[in-house]
């Protein structure tokens, strides 16, 4: 099969969270399994160019109908890491891509429609047919809308669309400029509730919307979160179309690379082990602390790595850091805020928390830093408000770091608790879970996870054992998205 990835993010060379390390996984997971996969995203002034390997010129001249208009746009060709990516920079006055950041701008909207529309005017140009296009999140939402009302009519009509929702936060909300820029001309047919209207704001579209109603098919990210979008207000108005909608919709657990998270051969940690030589973990430790000048005391690790954000449940992250260095343990951070009070909030207790050897706090986005997190820490905390699937609880069970989580989305289909599952055996056990939002609810399973460390360390780390058992890899979920691919395409 060919498939094109059409995303916002690829892993390593633009990682903002999982959505890149998700794009990235699964096409080298579905070219090994024998498939064509290719992937276009934006060429971004601040992606990581030291990722890319030849980059070309693949369509010097393309001209992308824009506003009446049309914007003179380039698409450079390289590799990242053995996948095939195209990078769309466009030359006009708005600088879509070059701002420094990824996402945050004001025009954020039509940065997204812009390079939806380009991706399928490239494709056209070029002459490429893909059996499949996937799509992911609000940012092409637009995409499989442009292919059927428009693109279909140029020869692109044998193109299906998969279109996964890594969050439905984030949905892409705008006005009718967006229909007029990307030249869907009809604003009384598409300002209908079947279409992109959003399903509260009636002079509004709505991106993700129109990606699940022009879909195919259309995913999030793991069945347990599939679920409560259904029968929860947790996909954010959005119910009501996933009900109209919902024999085109699933869910599919993320994986996990596992040739780039590997503890055995990661380039990143200065001693690799396994399962079979978990000792040499504890000098992944010694290392982490040395590096973060943290003491060295017959304390466990606990850790958070995540983007500081509602959605993550900072104020349980906050307490958690208090709590572990009150309960004998210590506490390591890796996050970057999503909003300016969150970060300022933060910063404040990295000052108030500098002489404290038991504590560090690193405010920013550092990869390198996270694989020597997840292979030096004992425990890592997520305690997230809503969780579409969640990947450092995963990356800690394969890094033999045991996870203490909330009982939320993704959490549910990959972390049982180790007193009070029903479901698993105790030998599947893999980690401890908590339910409400409060301190408490945190304490209960973090007190657990700590206690267990310092009062029957063979029991914590035969837990940290059978969580590196669980196979989280791209393998089962390549595999059903190649069967929702087979499902779909003509
Ligand atoms: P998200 O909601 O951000 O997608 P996930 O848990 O699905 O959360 O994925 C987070 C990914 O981003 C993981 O690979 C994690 O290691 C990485 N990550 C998050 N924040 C940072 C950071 N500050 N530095 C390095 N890696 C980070």
């Amino acid at each position: 099969m060919y498939i094109v990835q059409v995303a916002s993010e690829c892993a390593p060379v633009i990682k903002a969270g999982g959505l890149g390390d998700v794009v990235y996984g699964l096409s080298r997971e579905l070219e090994g399994q024998g498939h064509c996969v290719e992937i276009i995203l934006p060429k971004y002034d601040c992606m990581r160019y030291d990722q890319v390997w030849g980059m070309h010129d693949a369509y010097r001249d393309l001209w992308v109908p824009w506003n009446g208009g049309a914007i003179h746009t380039s698409v450079y060709c390289g590799w990242v890491h053995g996948r095939l990516c195209f990078f769309i920079e466009p030359h006009s006055a708005e600088n879509f891509f070059n701002r420094g950041h990824y996402y945050g701008g004001l025009d954020d909207h039509m940065r997204f429609a812009f390079f939806s529309k380009a991706a399928l005017e490239f494709l056209l140009k070029s002459n490429k047919r893909p059996d499949i296009i996937h799509c992911h999140d609000w940012q092409t939402g637009m995409l499989p809308a442009m292919l059927y009302e428009m693109y279909s009519h140029h020869g692109m009509n044998s193109q299906r669309v998969c279109y996964t929702v890594h969050n439905f936060k984030h949905q892409g909300v705008a006005g009718a400029d967006v229909l007029w820029a990307t030249g869907l001309n009809n604003d009384a047919y598409y300002y209908q509730y079947d279409r992109l209207q959003d399903n509260f704001n009636p002079t509004a579209i709505n991106f993700m919307k129109a990606g699940i109603v022009y879909a195919n098919y259309t995913n999030t990210v793991s069945p347990h979160h599939a679920w409560e979008a259904r029968y929860s207000d947790i996909s954010c108005g959005l119910g009501h179309t996933l009900e109209v909608h919902n024999k085109k919709f699933g869910g599919i657990l993320n994986g996990v690379d596992y040739e780039v998270w590997n503890p055995e051969t990661d380039k990143h940690i200065p001693h690799n082990y396994g399962a079979t030589s978990f000792d040499k973990k504890a000098k992944n430790k010694a290392a982490l602390r040395e590096r973060l000048l943290l003491r060295d005391v017959d304390r466990p690790i606990v850790a958070y790595i995540g983007r500081l954000d509602d959605q993550k449940g900072v104020h349980l992250v906050h307490h958690a850091i208090y709590y572990a260095i009150a309960n004998n343990a210590q506490f390591v951070l890796l996050g970057s805020a999503t909003a300016s009070h969150i970060g300022s909030w933060f910063w404040h207790e990295k000052q108030n928390l500098n002489d404290n050897p038991d504590c560090h706090l690193e405010l920013g986005f550092n990869e390198e830093l996270s694989h020597l997190i997840y292979a030096g820490a004992d425990i890592m905390v997520v305690p997230s408000n809503y969780e579409p699937c969640g990947l450092t609880q995963i990356l800690g069970l394969r890094y033999g770091t045991v996870p203490v989580v909330r009982g939320v989305g993704g959490l549910v289909n990959t972390v049982f608790d180790r007193d009070h599952d029903k479901d698993h055996a105790p030998e599947k056990r893999n980690g401890y879970v908590f339910h409400q939002t409060d301190n408490h609810a945190l304490e209960s399973a973090l007190n657990r996870a700590i206690g267990l460390w310092h009062d029957y360390p063979k029991e914590f780390e035969q837990l940290a054992l059978q969580g590196m058992e669980y196979d989280y890899s791209w393998s089962t979920p390549g595999e059903q998205y190649l069967g929702v691919y087979d499902h779909i395409r003509c």
